[in-house]
């Protein structure tokens, strides 16, 4: 049963390398992707974990162990149970490392208020924008607590204010819509499998789309004008990576709204499975442990 969940867990993690074929918009695409990478990552632990926990009872009394059928619960004996643990153990440690790094990475690109040369609110990111005194051309979100917006003092020369706005709104986006996230699933992911072919350059895909997604907000709800965004992207110096397309491009599918449903019902179906058996086999293990007493 264990087996099952941890191959669950795979199936959820091979759907946002197959997401990024999708004729839906960039936003149904990301979140199908986000959700299907977390919900893997998560069950393929789980299922691991399960795998490997027939070892603590065998360990606790392998005699009495070995007529419990643990072999069902976890299928090829104790070595396989230990190779189980050490796969949870090690994907456990990467994904945590992820996290220690976003945090790291996000405390880095942070600009402290007393670093920050002038500042201003921005009402529709609902966020501080603060200008840094540096010659280059960049613009980024700082999400968190104290989420803000930098923009470099250069940058704001450089830019009309139409193209200033519309770059604002662009980065509002990505605080408003908690891109950070996605983001953050996006990184943990290509970290644990970006060694598997054709996953780094969908993960490349799925924040290209992060940025498409913040365009489109930006235009559809801040009435920021599209040229302007054009514009501004082309004095932009940092990889924000908006991209070149047409932001409006994307959403307008033949039949999206089929496609979602159906790759949500498959995402929701592995998920019960996952669920399913992950239940079961911690009722065997119960009842097994309870056996050993
Ligand atoms: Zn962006």
């Amino acid at each position: 049963m264990s087996l099952l969940v941890a191959l669950v867990g795979v199936a959820l993690l091979s759907v946002p390398a197959l997401a990024t074929r999708l004729a839906i918009g960039p936003s149904a695409r990301v979140r199908v992707a986000c959700l299907a990478a977390a919900a893997g990552v998560a069950v393929l632990g789980v299922g691991l974990g399960l795998a490997a926990s027939p070892l603590i009872l065998w360990w606790h009394d392998g005699r009495a162990a070995r007529g419990l059928g643990l072999r069902h619960l976890s299928p090829g004996g104790p070595l396989a149970w230990l190779i189980a643990g050490i796969l949870a153990g090690l994907g456990s440690w990467w994904v945590l490392g992820t996290l220690r790094y976003a945090a790291i990475a996000r405390r880095r690109t942070s600009l402290p208020r007393w670093a920050a040369d002038s500042f201003a609110y921005d009402e529709y990111a609902r966020a501080e924008v603060r200008i840094a005194s540096t010659s280059r051309l960049v613009a980024f979100a700082v999400p968190g607590r104290e989420q803000h917006v930098v923009i470099s003092e250069a940058l704001a020369a450089s830019l009309s204010d139409q193209e200033l706005q519309a770059v604002l709104a662009h980065e509002g986006a990505h605080l408003r819509l908690r891109h950070a996230r996605h983001l953050l699933v996006l990184a943990t992911y290509e970290r644990v499998w970006g060694w598997l072919p054709g996953v780094t350059s969908a993960v490349a895909h799925h924040r290209r789309a992060v940025e498409e997604w913040a365009d489109i907000e930006a235009v559809d709800s801040a009435a920021v004008d599209r040229r302007a965004l054009q514009r501004a992207r082309q004095t932009l110096q940092n990889d924000i990576e908006i991209p070149r397309s047409d932001p409006t491009r994307c959403g307008l599918s033949p039949s999206p709204a089929l496609d979602f449903v159906g790759l949500a019902l498959v995402v929701a179906a592995l998920i019960a499975a996952a669920g399913y058996s992950a239940t079961h086999t911690v009722g065997d293990l119960s009842t097994a442990l309870a056996a050993l007493h």
